[in-house]
């Protein structure tokens, strides 16, 4: 399909499951209040928006570092502009909370909650009950193995995939983003959640170094909480001009 994306793969290292936190995992998590209501209403219509040859994402103008140590210069912006928006509405798949299943459920869901508030303390997210109502959708799921550059199939603990959308809320379209997350249910997936949720929130790129939460390459280290230059690229990526979350 013509807005297939970007896919980005991370392999979390082993032995990064989330320990107890202060909060209960819940069988689905509730809407926080705050939210305007315009941004996370549900949505009436949407439609992918057509793209000239296809193309979604340009490729980033990496050049030298930039002097503020950020690495804003590895980040893809799409045909349109900067795939961010002011204000997030994610929904979370809700898990079991009892049965079998339940605790392996929950631990995917606390790991996942984790990451999504380290996003929390930097960028408006709120949470929301209902999928058409979110531009991320976080899913318990494998994502398919693909075929890497060197023609094998390659698996992979987390992925996240871009559309573009016009959408109407309470009436009025607006561009977004809209991104579908696949985090595996198995171990790591605190580390591979805070990774895709950084694709997910606009930073479609990676950074060259290893204790960066968007490193390329995973280091021995699971990276649990977002580094400096991670909020240094977000606060630049943030201040850009964005047609996202405006009428087409
Ligand atoms: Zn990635």
């Amino acid at each position: 399909m013509w807005l297939a994306a970007l896919s980005l793969l991370l392999t979390a290292p082993a032995g990064a499951i989330a320990g107890p936190t202060g909060e209960a995992p819940g069988p689905r998590p509730s809407p926080e209040p705050g939210g305007t209501k315009s941004a996370c209403a549900i949505a009436s219509s949407s439609r992918p928006i057509p793209l000239p040859a296809g193309a979604l994402l340009l490729a980033p103008d990496v050049g030298a570092e930039h002097p503020s140590g950020d690495y804003r210069q590895r980040l893809s912006r799409t045909t349109l502009g900067w795939p961010r928006l002011d204000r997030w509405c994610v929904w979370l798949e809700p898990v079991s909370s009892a049965g079998p299943a339940a605790l392996w459920e929950q631990r995917w869901w606390q790991a996942t909650r984790q990451a999504l508030q380290h996003w929390q303390a930097l960028l408006p997210i709120e949470l929301v009950a209902d999928p058409a109502a979110a531009q991320i959708r976080l899913h318990r799921r494998r994502p398919p193995r693909q075929y890497g550059a060197d023609g094998r199939l390659r698996a992979s603990h987390g992925r996240a995939t871009l559309q573009l959308l016009e959408v109407s809320r309470d009436g009025s379209p607006r561009l977004e983003p809209s991104v579908e997350v696949l985090l595996s249910p198995g171990q790591g997936s605190e580390a591979t959640a805070l990774h895709e949720l950084g694709h997910a929130f606009g930073l479609w790129g990676h950074s060259e170094q290893a204790a960066d939460a968007m490193a390329a390459v995973p280091g021995a280290v699971p990276v649990l909480a977002l580094s400096p230059r991670d909020r240094a690229t977000v606060r630049w990526l943030y201040g850009q001009p964005t047609p996202f979350g405006q009428q087409p």
